[in-house]
Protein backbone atom coordinates (compact mmCIF):
# COMPACT_ATOMS: atom_id res chain seq x y z
CA UNK A 1 0.00 0.00 0.00
CA UNK A 2 1.55 3.77 -0.80
CA UNK A 3 2.61 5.47 2.15
CA UNK A 4 0.01 8.59 3.57
CA UNK A 5 0.86 12.09 3.18
CA UNK A 6 1.60 12.31 6.52
CA UNK A 7 3.87 9.19 6.51
CA UNK A 8 5.94 10.83 3.98
CA UNK A 9 6.03 14.16 6.12
CA UNK A 10 7.22 12.18 9.12
CA UNK A 11 10.50 11.81 7.31
CA UNK A 12 11.06 15.40 6.52
CA UNK A 13 10.08 16.24 9.70
CA UNK A 14 12.87 13.77 11.41
CA UNK A 15 15.45 16.18 8.90
CA UNK A 16 14.09 19.10 10.50
CA UNK A 17 14.50 17.60 14.21
CA UNK A 18 17.87 16.63 13.45
CA UNK A 19 18.73 20.33 11.96
CA UNK A 20 17.44 21.90 14.89
CA UNK A 21 19.19 19.57 17.19
CA UNK A 22 23.05 20.10 15.46
CA UNK A 23 22.32 23.90 15.68
CA UNK A 24 20.39 24.71 12.48
CA UNK A 25 16.91 25.33 11.00
CA UNK A 26 14.52 23.08 11.53
CA UNK A 27 13.34 22.39 7.71
CA UNK A 28 13.69 18.82 6.34
CA UNK A 29 12.80 17.68 3.13
CA UNK A 30 12.41 13.95 1.32
CA UNK A 31 12.58 13.24 -2.08
CA UNK A 32 9.94 10.23 -2.98
CA UNK A 33 10.16 7.94 -5.67
CA UNK A 34 8.02 5.49 -6.66
CA UNK A 35 6.64 5.20 -3.09
CA UNK A 36 10.16 4.89 -1.60
CA UNK A 37 12.64 7.65 0.00
CA UNK A 38 15.13 8.43 -2.35
CA UNK A 39 16.93 11.11 -0.15
CA UNK A 40 16.28 13.31 2.78
CA UNK A 41 17.76 16.41 3.51
CA UNK A 42 17.71 19.73 5.53
CA UNK A 43 18.35 23.31 5.91
CA UNK A 44 22.40 23.36 6.94
CA UNK A 45 22.66 27.38 6.79
CA UNK A 46 24.18 27.27 10.31
CA UNK A 47 26.18 23.72 9.86
CA UNK A 48 27.65 24.34 6.23
CA UNK A 49 27.93 28.09 6.27
CA UNK A 50 25.85 27.74 3.15
CA UNK A 51 23.40 30.33 1.67
CA UNK A 52 21.87 27.85 -0.46
CA UNK A 53 21.04 24.21 1.63
CA UNK A 54 17.89 24.76 2.29
CA UNK A 55 15.91 21.59 3.35
CA UNK A 56 14.47 20.73 -0.45
CA UNK A 57 18.23 21.68 -2.38
CA UNK A 58 20.11 19.93 0.39
CA UNK A 59 17.61 16.84 -0.79
CA UNK A 60 18.21 17.21 -3.94
CA UNK A 61 22.40 17.63 -3.37
CA UNK A 62 21.81 13.95 -1.43
CA UNK A 63 19.94 12.73 -4.24
CA UNK A 64 22.75 13.05 -6.63
CA UNK A 65 22.27 13.66 -10.41
CA UNK A 66 19.34 11.76 -11.58
CA UNK A 67 18.03 11.65 -15.22
CA UNK A 68 14.77 13.55 -16.01
CA UNK A 69 12.13 10.68 -15.93
CA UNK A 70 13.13 10.19 -12.11
CA UNK A 71 12.35 13.45 -11.31
CA UNK A 72 8.97 13.21 -13.69
CA UNK A 73 7.91 10.36 -10.87
CA UNK A 74 9.27 12.10 -7.59
CA UNK A 75 7.18 14.25 -4.94
CA UNK A 76 9.34 16.48 -3.00
CA UNK A 77 7.93 16.59 0.54
CA UNK A 78 9.00 19.65 2.70
CA UNK A 79 8.03 20.37 6.10
CA UNK A 80 7.99 24.22 5.29
CA UNK A 81 6.21 26.15 2.23
CA UNK A 82 9.23 26.42 0.19
CA UNK A 83 11.20 29.29 -0.69
CA UNK A 84 11.54 31.20 -4.12
CA UNK A 85 15.03 29.01 -4.54
CA UNK A 86 13.73 26.00 -4.17
CA UNK A 87 10.88 26.54 -5.87
CA UNK A 88 12.63 27.44 -8.79
CA UNK A 89 14.53 23.81 -8.27
CA UNK A 90 11.34 21.99 -7.98
CA UNK A 91 10.62 23.72 -11.60
CA UNK A 92 13.76 23.38 -12.98
CA UNK A 93 13.85 19.55 -12.43
CA UNK A 94 9.71 19.17 -13.24
CA UNK A 95 8.95 17.09 -9.63
CA UNK A 96 5.00 17.11 -10.73
CA UNK A 97 3.93 17.08 -6.87
CA UNK A 98 5.10 18.82 -3.55
CA UNK A 99 3.75 17.89 -0.35
CA UNK A 100 4.25 20.93 2.56
CA UNK A 101 3.88 20.68 6.12
CA UNK A 102 2.64 24.07 6.78
CA UNK A 103 2.52 27.44 5.18
CA UNK A 104 1.70 29.36 8.25
CA UNK A 105 4.67 30.62 9.63
CA UNK A 106 5.97 30.99 6.21
CA UNK A 107 4.05 31.07 2.97
CA UNK A 108 6.55 30.64 -0.05
CA UNK A 109 5.96 29.80 -3.82
CA UNK A 110 3.50 27.50 -3.95
CA UNK A 111 1.03 29.76 -5.56
CA UNK A 112 4.01 29.61 -8.56
CA UNK A 113 4.05 25.99 -8.43
CA UNK A 114 0.55 25.28 -9.08
CA UNK A 115 0.29 28.16 -11.82
CA UNK A 116 3.36 26.14 -13.34
CA UNK A 117 1.20 22.97 -12.90
CA UNK A 118 2.45 21.42 -9.84
CA UNK A 119 -0.05 19.61 -7.62
CA UNK A 120 0.58 21.16 -4.01
CA UNK A 121 -0.62 19.52 -0.90
CA UNK A 122 -0.38 21.84 1.95
CA UNK A 123 -0.89 19.56 5.49
CA UNK A 124 -0.72 21.81 8.05
CA UNK A 125 0.54 20.01 10.27
CA UNK A 126 0.67 21.53 14.13
CA UNK A 127 4.60 19.59 14.53
CA UNK A 128 5.68 21.36 11.49
CA UNK A 129 3.93 24.61 12.51
CA UNK A 130 5.50 24.19 16.44
CA UNK A 131 9.03 23.48 14.98
CA UNK A 132 9.08 26.81 12.93
CA UNK A 133 7.40 28.80 15.55
CA UNK A 134 9.89 27.78 18.65
CA UNK A 135 12.72 28.75 16.07
CA UNK A 136 11.41 31.99 14.95
CA UNK A 137 10.89 32.91 18.66
CA UNK A 138 14.34 31.90 19.55
CA UNK A 139 16.53 32.83 16.58
CA UNK A 140 14.80 35.73 14.46
CA UNK A 141 17.32 37.08 12.92
CA UNK A 142 18.90 33.51 11.78
CA UNK A 143 15.00 33.13 10.25
CA UNK A 144 15.64 36.46 8.96
CA UNK A 145 18.85 35.61 7.26
CA UNK A 146 17.64 32.60 5.73
CA UNK A 147 14.43 34.40 3.97
CA UNK A 148 16.90 36.84 3.08
CA UNK A 149 15.22 39.45 4.76
CA UNK A 150 17.81 42.03 7.62
CA UNK A 151 16.96 41.57 11.31
ZN1 LIG B 1 14.29 27.21 0.18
Amino acid sequence: MAPTDTELLSHAIAEARAGRATGGIPIGAALIVDGEVLATGHNKRVQLDSPILHGETDCLAAAGRLPASVYARATMVTTLSPCDMCTGAILLYGIPRVIIGENTTFYGGEDYLRQRGVEVTVLDDPECIELMREFIAAEPALWNEDIGEDA
